[in-house]
């Protein structure tokens, strides 16, 4: 990534359609562990450019997650190639901090001229030559779609479903307090564009392989809530993984169960992951309790109501932690 114009002010539309217009290849890559704005978000800007006659590669580190599989023109996204590929420019989406990427898929990237950050995190360092942040987009997806309509640049079937699933997913189906009427507005065009949300909602929300509802069983058996009522949490041990055969995108969406929880405002999860990281995911339901600062502290980040953080294991050591930094912020929020 070039280090040396580093913008602290997000480019225009207008700009970033110039890089767009005055280049022919790109890789678009998004964070490791995809969610359904990070794949969505490739496919969507990936087949609008294909569509205006560009070269386009879809590239992630951890390949194309199972449960996002059915989306069409999912198959374009590729693991990283070992060399580098001969590309102009680079787009970042949906990736909070530039190593998110993974280091294969930066390494994949690293002739590109160009780096274009798109994203909605509010923690966002603006890693790239150009940089389009908004962190009161409730989705990536969202603001491609006004990047795209903005530009007049292809709308391709592919990118008009791709952006529905961007923002259902990454709004909780158009739940959360993110969600705003432009929100509402641009769902109605995609509709009146063709989307056919009865079939989409029903692949996304209704399609889960069983084993992720053992997955449940054996999470709700760990669960814990603080005698308070505030803060509930679970955990997923390497033997739960092991033993039913899990995929890292089976414990995806999960959380939303515990936080649901009447009286909790924070939510946590506990992963041990492969690399014997620990993974924490955490969600707020009250503003005053950003977890986005909490995931800081631990070199995470995200948005103020959902934040993530991967840190040093093992679980017993990274636990205590993260719960005494969200109890602190608790009480500075005087909850
Ligand atoms: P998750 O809990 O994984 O669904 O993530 C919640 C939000 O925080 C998402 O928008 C993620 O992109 C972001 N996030 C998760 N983990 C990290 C991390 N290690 N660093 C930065 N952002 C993260
Ligand atoms: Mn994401
Ligand atoms: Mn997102």
């Amino acid at each position: 990534m070039s280090e040396s114009h580093n913008l602290p002010q997000n480019a225009t539309f207008e700009q970033i359609g110039e890089v767009l217009r005055n280049h022919q290849s790109f890789v678009l890559i998004s964070h490791v562990r995809p969610d359904g704005d990070a794949i969505g978000s490739q496919i969507a800007l990936g087949y609008s450019l294909l569509a205006a006659g560009k070269s386009v590669r879809l590239i992630n580190e951890d390949g194309l997650p199972d449960n996002l599989a059915f989306m069409a023109g999912a198959e374009k996204i590729e693991r990283p190639p070992a060399e580098p590929l001969e590309v102009e420019v680079a787009i970042a989406l949906d990736t909070a901090a530039k190593p998110r990427m993974g280091d294969r898929a930066l390494h994949a990237a690293s002739k590109a001229k160009i780096w274009l950050n798109i994203d909605h995190h509010l923690s966002n360092p603006k890693y790239g030559d150009l940089n389009l942040i908004d962190s009161t987009s409730p989705a990536t997806g969202q603001i491609l779609y006004q990047l795209i309509t903005a530009l007049d640049l292809p709308f391709p079937a592919e990118t008009r479903d791709a952006i529905y699933v961007a923002v259902s997913t990454d709004t909780g189906s158009f739940q959360y307090s993110q969600t705003t009427a432009a929100t509402y507005e641009m769902a109605a065009d995609l509709l009146r564009r063709g989307v056919d949300v009865g079939t989409l909602n029903s692949k996304i929300y209704d399609n889960h392989p069983y084993r992720r509802v053992e997955l449940m069983r054996a999470l709700l058996n760990t669960l814990e809530r603080s005698p308070d009522g505030l803060v509930a949490h679970w955990d997923l041990r390497d033997k739960t993984r092991l033993d039913l055969a899990l995929l890292p995108e089976d414990s995806e969406g999960l959380i939303d169960i515990i936080r649901a929880i009447r009286g909790v405002q924070l939510a946590v999860f506990f992963e041990e992951l492969v690399d014997g990281k620990i993974r924490v995911s955490m969600r707020s339901k009250d503003r005053r309790v950003d977890v986005c600062k909490i995931a800081l502290e631990f070199g995470g980040g995200g948005h103020a109501l959902a934040a993530g953080i991967r840190m040093k294991g093992p679980l017993e050591e990274a636990k205590p932690l993260v719960l005494a930094a969200i109890r602190r912020h608790i009480e500075a929020a005087g909850l």
